[in-house]
């Protein structure tokens, strides 16, 4: 049987190897920082050690998606995760990102360009709003930082988007870039939600 002491020392062991720290201060108040060095394509954190998983189509997956911390998983369990439980959940969002979070299984926070130790892993949130074009002021840093999180598209987007005109090609230049930028993040899933968007603003518009 082991000793009180050795136990002790394994369980210091353990946590000095893990990979991450949750801190307290950073970009948003809490944040996830590396304490190895991560190469593209390795995991850095699971997205929610503790977690539940809700059928999608339940009432409470709808309560549950205010939080902004549910993943739609396979498109069938929204996974919600424990948060009194530290995890990828945590991680802040950057406009360019050094990780990216991947909600197949149980959901993850995977490396997307190297990440050393002490550097705080980001994430791209992918939000998309609806004529709320400053709802979600951004404060990550980089020298690229789009100056907000969410992505907007407006009923002007939607009303001028297929038009041969000089505001439809402004519009399709705007949603171009934009889809172009999600690619080199590895977020094209993000291109679907804004499609998706568009499309509802012009059934509101009576534009089908
Ligand atoms: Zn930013």
């Amino acid at each position: 049987m082991a000793s009180p002491r050795k136990k002790g020392q394994a369980r210091k062991a353990m946590w000095s190897q893990s990979p991450v720290q949750f801190r307290e201060r950073s970009i948003a108040g809490r944040g996830v920082f590396a304490r190895k060095r991560f190469e593209p394509g390795e995991v850095v954190v699971a997205y929610a050690p503790k977690q539940r998983r809700i059928p999608v189509d339940d009432p409470e997956a709808d309560v549950a998606a205010g939080t902004k911390l549910t993943l739609l998983s396979e498109g069938a369990w929204v996974i919600v995760p424990d948060t009194s439980v530290p995890g990828g959940w945590l991680c802040n969002h950057g406009c360019d990102p050094n990780a990216a979070l991947y909600s197949s299984g149980e959901g993850r926070i995977q490396c997307i360009r190297s990440i050393l130790p002490g550097e705080e892993v980001t994430i791209f949130y992918g939000w998309v709003s609806s004529n709320e074009p400053e709802r979600d002021p951004c404060l990550c840093g980089a020298p690229a930082c789009r100056g907000f999180i969410n992505f907007d598209v407006s009923d002007h987007d939607a009303l001028h988007f297929d038009a041969e005109s000089p505001a439809g090609e402004a519009v399709r230049r705007r949603l171009d870039a934009y889809a172009a930028y999600l690619r080199s993040i590895d977020q094209a899933q993000v291109i679907e939600t804004v499609g998706d968007r568009l499309r509802e603003l012009r059934a509101k518009l009576g534009l089908t």
